[in-house]
């Protein structure tokens, strides 16, 4: 680290963040990709394949003008995060913003469970963050000021009970220890680090569209009345991102309807 000058209070102009995960068709990081960059952010959209981040890249910069470039990366090599950061930096503004949102279920109960299948949730949901974050962090921190967002679940904290069990609840827990431990660790570089959690959000990660039932079973625990949007986390995760969000770190977003009152 060679810049030893305080950390910077507002954002720069150009600015740009990084989204994983988001070129799921209906998902939420595809949604908070469009989101920021209506928001006036550049966008690195990575997802597994090269292609559909490129699509949707091309799509946000049509829409909004803005810059944006797509990245084919599995979160979970450490390797190539490293060099997917660097080209970032290269093809983009500068890095402010990281959105861990890249994830995987598990709905197998514990007492079936394998091994293997424990391994790959950590390893996409924790490891995966890890790999990024770091990387970017260290850009973030010799700039001064960054955002760096973990996309939690409702899971973590009432103990699974709707889709996913106990590899995914644990994978998600964990991220909200690591998202306050770097909270403050990285604050004095100008680094935020928050944590949204959502609830039942209508994607595909349940394994497709809901049905009827699920959806009349899933309403008898929401008091708001209905199931979540895409559009309901990526607004929250703008926010946070942005420069009214300054003073937030540390900070779990939960975006769940009143499914998990804490
Ligand atoms: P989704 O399945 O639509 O999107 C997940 C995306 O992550 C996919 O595009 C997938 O290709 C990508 N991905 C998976 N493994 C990857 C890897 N190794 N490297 C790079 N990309 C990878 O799901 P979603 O519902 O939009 O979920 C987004 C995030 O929100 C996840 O972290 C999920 O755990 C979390 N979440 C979702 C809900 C919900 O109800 N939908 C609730 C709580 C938390």
């Amino acid at each position: 680290m060679t810049n030893n000058s305080p950390p910077a209070t507002r954002l720069p102009e150009d600015r740009t963040a990084i989204v994983t995960g988001a070129a799921s068709e209906r998902g939420i990081g595809r949604a908070a990709a469009h989101r920021l960059a209506s928001a006036g952010w550049a966008v690195a959209v990575i997802d597994l394949d090269e292609t559909k981040p490129s699509d949707i890249a091309a799509e946000i910069t049509r829409r909004y003008g803005s810059p944006a470039r797509g990245y084919g990366l599995d979160v979970t090599d450490g390797r190539r995060s490293l060099e997917v950061v660097a080209r970032i930096c290269e093809d983009l503004p500068q890095l402010v913003g990281i959105v861990n949102n890249a994830g995987i279920s598990s709905p197998t109960p514990f007492l079936e469970v394998t091994y293997e299948e424990w391994c790959r949730v950590i390893e996409v949901n924790l490891h995966g963050a890890f790999h990024l974050t770091q990387a970017a962090a260290r850009v973030m921190a010799e700039n001064r000021i960054g955002r760096i967002i973990n996309i939690a679940s409702a899971s973590a904290q009432r103990g699974g009970g709707v889709y996913g069990r106990a590899a995914y609840s644990a994978s998600k827990a964990a991220l909200l220890g690591f998202t306050r431990t770097l909270a403050r660790e990285l604050g004095p570089y100008g680094i935020t680090s928050n944590a949204v959690s959502p609830g039942s959000i209508d994607t595909d990660i349940m394994g497709g569209r809901l049905s009827d039932d699920r959806i009349a079973e899933l309403l008898r625990e929401l008091p708001v009345g209905r199931i979540g949007t895409v559009d309901d986390v990526a607004g929250v995760i703008s926010f946070l991102l942005g420069q009214d969000g300054s003073y937030l770190t540390g900070v779990t977003y939960d975006v769940n309807g009143g499914s998990h009152i804490a």
